[in-house]
Order: C-alpha cells, then structure tokens, then sequence
C-alpha cells in the first residue's frame, strides 16, 4: 500500500467525499492508520464539511488534525475552482501549505488519503491544474466516477489525462446511482474496465455501495489498494510503470512473431517507449545504451533531431508516391549526394527499401548485363564461405550453405563457393588466400554472372575482418573474366570500419554495390543497389533493355529526405575520428580479454568490436545483464560484439565493454 493516495472525482458532485469516507473506514476496520486530507476546501469557512463527511462515514470523532485544520489547510469561502475562491479573497493556494500538512499527518497515519477539489482540470492556481499538481507528486490516483450520463466520458479522458503524465492509477470507485440508467449502469463500468487495460493499469473498479452516514460500508476496496492476494504480491514486485510494460509484453506475445524467433516461446524483450542519441528508452527513468547500433544501422545515434526535422519537414509535402512515372527532389538529392561520395563511374543508383531486396536486384541486375553482354549461361554466382547477404531466397543462395540458413539448404538457388578468406586484415598478405577462389572462376567462368562478397569485413555468418588484398585480386580476376564484381556494403558502408566504403581499404572499385542500414542513419528503411555507368549503359542498350525491378515503396520520400539529413551529418561532425576513439577503446578495453578461458578471439577494426566466445550466454542471461549492466548487446552464433553509434562517448563505451567482459565470463 502506498502512503498517499490522490482521490479525484471525474467532475464535481459524484460522490467524491462519499467515497473519501468509505475507503477510509474500509481500511480503518483493516486496522490500517488510514486518515484523510482535503486538498483544498472552498464554500466553508473555519471548517471543511468534507473532512466532517469522512469523519461521519469513518465513525469517528474529528481528530486533533482536524480541529486544528492540518486536514484542510486551505480554506476559501467561495464555492468555485480553487483559483477563483482564492482570488476572490486576494489569497492564493499554497502548495506548500498541502506538503507541510502531509508532513505532519504522516508522522501518524499511513496512508493519507487526499481529496482533490472537483476533478483534475480544475485550475488550482492560474498556471498549476489539480492533476498536475498531483502528478508532480507522484500520487497514486483513484478516480470516482459514477453511473449518470456522460460519465463514461469524463472517466476515460481522466484516464487518459492520467496515462499521458505517466500517473499510476490504483483504480477507480464507480459510484452506483439511483437514477441511473440500467442500461448506462451495465455498460459503463465495463467500459471503464476496458479502458484501464488499455492503458496498462491494473482492472479495478469497485462499486461505491449506498451509504447511510454511520451506517455500515458494504463495498470491498481490497483491488484498489491491492490487499487482495495476487494483486498484493504482484505490486510488491512491479511498480506500476513495470505492471504497464508487463501487460504490453503480454499484448506482444499475443499478436507479434519476432525476428529469428518462436511464436510460441519467444525469447525476452524489452519494450522501446522512446529513443535518443546511444539510448534506448526501456521503461520511466530505465535506458539501455545501444551498444549495437540497433542492428548496425544508427551511426549518428537514435531520433537524431536533424534527421527528424527533415522527415518531419518532408512529411509535410510528400510522404510517398510511386516511382514509376514520378520523381522528386529527396530522393535526386540523396541519389546526387551519393555519387559524391562514390567512385568515378558508379553512377547509377536504383533504390529499394532493404538490404536483402538490394542484394536481390543486384544479382537480377548483373544476369541482365550478362545476358545484354552475350552471356545467357551467365546466371551463377560465385562469393566465399562465411559470407551473409540477407535473408531472401536470392540472398540466401549467396550466403554459407552451412550458416544461418542452413534448414533451406536444397531449395535455393544452386552456386559457387569459395572457402572463405583466411588472411586477416593487418596481417601478412598470403597469395595462397585467393588461389581457391582463382580456381573456382576458372572452373565455372562461363556459368558465372558475378562475385558478390562483403568487403573487408565477414559480417552474420563470421563476424571476421580479411585482407584488403583478397578484394584486389578479386577485382583482377572477375575482370579477367568478364565476370561482375558485386560488393555487398549493406553492413560496412557509412563509415562502420572507419573508411565512408570498406572498399576504400583496398581502393577497389565495384560495377555494382549494394547499401542500405545507414543510408538513413538508421531513421527509416531504405537502400540502394548502386551500378556502374558500363553496367547501366549495356543493360539499358539490350533487350528488354529495362531492369526489372520495382518495389512499391522504392525511394520513398521520407526516408530519402532521412537520408539526406544522415548524409549532411557525416560532414558536419569528425566521424572519423570518433569511429578512431572508439577503435582504439574497443582494441584496449576488449584486447584485455584475450586471457579469458571463455574468450576464443578478438577482433577489432573501426568501429566493430566482436569477442568468439567458447560457450554463449543464454537469451535470458542476456536479458538480465542487459538491465543489470544498463547497455543492450546481442550477441549471436559464437559471437559477442559491439557495433555502437559513433556518437557514443568514451564512457559509454567503457560501459559497453565492461558489459561485454561481464556477458563474457558467464558461464552458460
Ligand atoms: N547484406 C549484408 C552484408 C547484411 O549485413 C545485411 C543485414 O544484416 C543484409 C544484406 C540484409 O539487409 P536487410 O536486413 O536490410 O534486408
């Protein structure tokens, strides 16, 4: 039970003292020191008939507090709002008048029950309205309502008024009235019912029973003050911000199928009730730094408010339309600040609204080129084991066979694979890396339309960092052959590994690249399959002479306008540099754990931190180091790993890495 509750009527005249009094002799005859306050009495003078009701009702005598007016210590004459009786006698409400009050009656009582004045938009002074008052001081509020027409209304905009300023609302005490309406009189308090769940509060509605002052008080009041069992032990585990995240979880596992989940038995999650810069918003006052950029995407960090003024600013003239006979400014600007940043040559730029669905058009894109080019058997692919393009079928096929999709092995399309590169980045360069893939392409150059690999960096299926090297000699070899050089920088572009491209590590040029994650800045969905002018030229002088591609939401406004805005952000700060901090901690901090039984390897490159481990942390262990340690990590396979915003500040990543050593050394 709480030590002050806030008793608020929906409007003026449902019962509110009535109700005061009844719970107050509820609880009295529980043996509970219960007593009451009026937060302000109006049209008395010298005395509150309130507090006199609630003594009546209570069956007691008016207490010593009473007499000397510690339990109503604001009296006006005027019977109106606060505010205006106040005026009338040149006075004002004093807030600390009711604090001072609380302070004495709780040396004696617990709990306090105070009564508002009317309901919560009556104006206490000019600026301050009751439920704010209230709701500053954290005051659990109990609502009477009561079954006369219009009620249903005034109850659930309370509710709602409460819900917005984040209030608990412990329940409401639903005034049964003579002439009410049966028909009203069944609806309403299912109603009510209903709109307390919806807000996450606990369903408790209690139905104020006839009063006869002195006479007995019938209505049982146990749900509201959570005496009744299960309620009792639940609020002694949750406070009611976590009862309100509990139901939302409860509504998700309801409706929603996470990704690489079951339906069934998902695994935890966290609800995200707001975002901003490194943090996560998980619940009132609890955050969650973003140690992996959510899914490696928010270089700049989350909600960033430039990102989220041009949406906001784009939203307002053009949210979407199709981009087959339409064009518009986002998305040629976007299309005009990418070729800046690309090389000479990469021109041509087709958007889609994902990572995987990039990769799918590239692959289309370069068996159109071969077929435009000559080469109809031209419709294989050849990349390297250990290697993650997406979750698409077409994706899938490019991706290890023996990885994360391996339960479609046989129902994707039939390719090439190479073992994956060995040499690892900052190591010796060993020419006998790229001797098997030399030999797959000459096996099966005349089956093969491309190489698509992620460059430099083995993401999902590897989490591993190779050789600028092996990408040279790969473009050499494709372009020997005549084979197209697709590099997949979905993950490593927008600057990840401290270059804009990872491709810049080996000053390689591809004919087609694909993008996506941090195109925005994490905001909204979007990528792009990028072509060489060569490649567009050939495909668009052949036959059909059209790609064929073209998903609904391709180039949408708002996320091109995002884009743009993420874009702008990478020449107005040093990313660089940060992605170089945040390198250097993550080599030291993460580097230190190389002695860890558990710990298998460690790699470091810009701003990727990944530690093998030789036994994984379970989802749930995960779960709970996350709000033990304040800092969201997912690790996945075999590995644990950082990806942060570049934004994050040292400390934080300090954060990031004790968190890691914790998740690290755990041992199931
Ligand atoms: N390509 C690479 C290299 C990726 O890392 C990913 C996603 O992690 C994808 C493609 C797929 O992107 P999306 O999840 O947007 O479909």
């Amino acid at each position: 039970m709480e030590k002050i509750y806030f008793v608020s009527g929906i409007d003026t005249g449902v019962g509110k003292s009535f109700a005061t009094g009844a719970m107050a002799r509820f609880l009295r005859e529980r043996g509970v020191a219960v007593t009451t306050l009026k937060l302000v009495q109006t049209g008395n003078e010298g005395f509150s008939e309130d507090i006199a009701l609630h003594r009546t009702i209570m069956g007691v005598e008016p207490t010593v507090e009473d007499r000397e007016l510690i339990t109503a210590p604001q009296i006006f004459k005027f019977p109106s709002s606060p505010h205006l009786a106040a005026e009338l006698e040149s006075r004002k409400f004093e807030p600390s008048a009711v604090d001072a009050a609380l302070e004495t009656l709780l040396k004696k009582y617990s709990p306090v029950l105070v009564e508002g004045a009317g309901g919560l938009a009556v104006p206490l002074s000019g600026e301050e309205l009751t439920i704010d008052f209230a709701a500053a001081r954290s005051w659990p509020l109990i609502l009477v309502s009561s079954g006369r027409l219009g009620s249903l209304n005034h109850t659930i905009l309370s509710i709602e008024a409460a819900a917005a300023r984040n209030m608990r609302v412990a329940g409401v005490v639903y005034n049964y009235c003579d002439e009410a309406d049966p028909v009203i009189d069944r609806d309403t308090p299912r109603m009510i019912i209903r709109a307390l769940e919806r807000h996450g509060y606990p369903p408790a509605l209690v139905r104020l029973d006839k009063i006869v002052p002195g006479g007995k008080v019938t209505s049982d009041f146990s749900a509201i003050f959570g005496m009744d069992g299960t309620r009792e032990s639940f609020r002694k585990k949750m406070v009611m911000s976590d009862y309100k995240l509990h139901r939302n979880l409860e509504r998700d596992r309801k409706v929603l199928w996470h990704p690489y989940a079951s339906a069934t038995n998902p695994p935890p999650v966290f609800f995200a009730s707001g975002a901003a810069g490194t943090r996560i918003r998980i619940s009132e006052g609890k955050t969650l730094i973003d140690g992996v950029s959510s899914w490696w995407c928010m270089c700049h960090g989350h909600n960033h408010p430039h990102i989220v003024e041009m949406i906001r600013r784009q939203a307002e003239s053009l949210t979407q339309v199709m981009f087959a006979g339409f064009t518009h400014e986002p998305a040629i600007r976007l299309a005009e600040q990418m070729n800046r940043r690309t090389p000479p040559g990469l021109k041509k730029l087709f958007f889609v609204d994902s990572g995987s669905v990039a990769v799918e058009c590239a692959l289309k894109l370069a068996i159109e080129y071969q077929q435009a080019a000559g080469f109809p058997a031209r419709r294989r692919f050849a990349t390297v084991r250990g290697g993650y393009h997406g979750d698409t079928f077409a994706a899938m096929s490019v991706s290890d066979p023996g990885g994360m999709h391996r339960m479609f092995s046989g129902m994707t399309a039939e390719n090439f694979f190479a073992p994956r590169p060995e040499c690892r980045f900052g190591d010796e360069w060993d020419p006998e890396d790229f001797a098997a893939m030399e030999r797959l392409l000459d096996e099966h150059a005349r089956e093969t339309a491309a190489v698509i690999i992620e460059p430099i960096f083995q993401g999902a299926n590897g989490m591993r960092f190779y050789h600028p090297q092996y990408l040279r000699e790969l473009r050499r070899a494709c372009t020997e052959r005549g084979i197209l050089l697709i590099l997949d920088e979905v993950a490593t572009g927008f600057g990840r590994l401290g270059r804009f491209f990872a491709a810049e590590y080996a000053e390689v040029v591809a004919d087609i690249v694909c993008i996506g994650k941090g195109l925005t800045g994490g905001a909204l969905p979007l990528a792009a399959v990028i072509s060489s002018e060569a490649v567009a030229e050939r495909v668009s002088d052949g036959d059909p002479g059209i790609l064929m591609h073209g998903p609904t939401f391709m180039a949408n406004p708002l996320a091109c306008a995002a884009g743009c805005a993420s874009l702008e952000l990478f020449d107005e700060y040093d990313w660089r540099l940060r992605v170089r901090e945040i390198e250097s901690a993550l080599r030291s901090g993460l580097g230190a754990l190389r002695t860890e039984d558990n710990v298998a390897d460690v790699r470091v490159l810009g701003a990727v931190g990944v530690l093998e481990l030789r036994r994984m942390p379970t989802p749930e262990r995960v779960h709970a180091a996350a709000l033990e340690s304040g800092v969201w990590l997912r690790p996945f396979g075999s590995w644990l790993y950082t990806m942060p915003p570049f934004i994050t500040p040292p400390e934080e990543i300090g954060r990031i890495i004790d968190a890691m050593a914790a998740l690290a050394r755990v041992d199931k």
